[in-house]
């Protein structure tokens, strides 16, 4: 394909999406196919019950789709782990994500998770997404000052804060990992965050959410998304929102979760 680093569209392959089986939406749901190990295709990576798998449905043309199965529990949700099980599970995701990005064959590498009804996830068994594509580079949509705003931690290895200009909007919370020796740090930092959103966020009206990972000139971004109904005004006319209470809710998540001030310190077991 002529000029490939300029292809912005993913083509659904509407075949395969209709084979999909579902499990996030209560209703007519078919049997989970991440719970019986004998369903699961040819395993790429094993760390205990942490497994590595070629996505069965590759719905979108011209994509290489791995999903990583977190845990055997399929009620388990990654805001529950201790921090053993959470760092395994970003260790393997952030280990396949690299080796990835490192292939030629890829003009950007997509790691994400779906959770929740409103998330855009199919399947409610805890899993996260590695996706090798061979057109399209994400990066073209996205500019560092999407990943910047008030800041609730920081350090000089990584940081946590709330976009001032959010992609989509009104409040999309951002990891940043500087420098490797704050991987432990920043993998600790985005599990708050997902706490936050799911349990303390607008009272705790969201049950879905997202992360979307991203690497620009050697930092590794994530995003943690809450999820509801996108606002008209982003499916219309591609204008983000943010809101008005930043200050006020960088605050509360320092409350919550860093109530020291005087020792900022994080804590694998809030
Ligand atoms: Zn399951």
């Amino acid at each position: 394909m002529a000029n490939q680093a300029l292809e912005t569209q993913l083509i659904f392959q509407t075949a395969i999406g209709n084979q999909k089986p579902h499990t996030m939406r209560g209703i007519s749901d078919s049997a989970c196919p991440f719970c019986d190990r004998n369903l699961l295709p040819p395993i790429i990576k094993e760390d205990g019950d942490i497994l590595l798998i070629p996505n069965k449905y590759p719905i979108l043309r011209g994509s290489s789709p791995l999903v990583l199965i977190e845990t055997k529990d399929c009620d388990s949700e990654l805001s529950l782990y201790p921090e053993d099980r959470l760092l395994r599970v970003f260790r393997m995701a952030l280990d396949t994500w690299e080796e990835m990005m490192a292939d030629p064959q890829y003009a950007s590498v997509l790691f994400l998770k779906n959770h929740g009804p409103f998330s855009g996830g199919s399947l409610r068994h805890p899993h996260m997404q590695i996706i090798g594509l061979a057109d399209v580079d994400y990066r073209l949509n996205v500019r560092e000052e999407n990943f910047l705003g008030p800041v609730i931690y920081r350090d000089d290895a990584v940081e946590l804060n709330i976009s001032a200009r959010p992609l989509v909007g009104f409040t999309e919370f951002n990891g940043i990992l500087r420098d490797k020796k704050g991987l432990r740090d920043f993998c600790l930092l985005i599990q708050q965050a997902v706490r936050f959103v799911l349990r303390y966020l607008q009272g705790g009206r969201f049950n879905s959410y997202n992360l979307f990972f991203y690497r620009l000139a050697g930092v590794s971004y994530c995003k943690i998304v809450p999820r509801g109904v996108t606002t008209p005004l982003f499916i219309g006319y591609s204008i983000p929102q943010v809101g008005d209470n930043l200050p006020a809710l960088v605050k509360d998540f320092q409350t919550r979760f860093f109530s020291d001030q005087s020792q900022i310190k994080i804590r694998g077991d809030l």
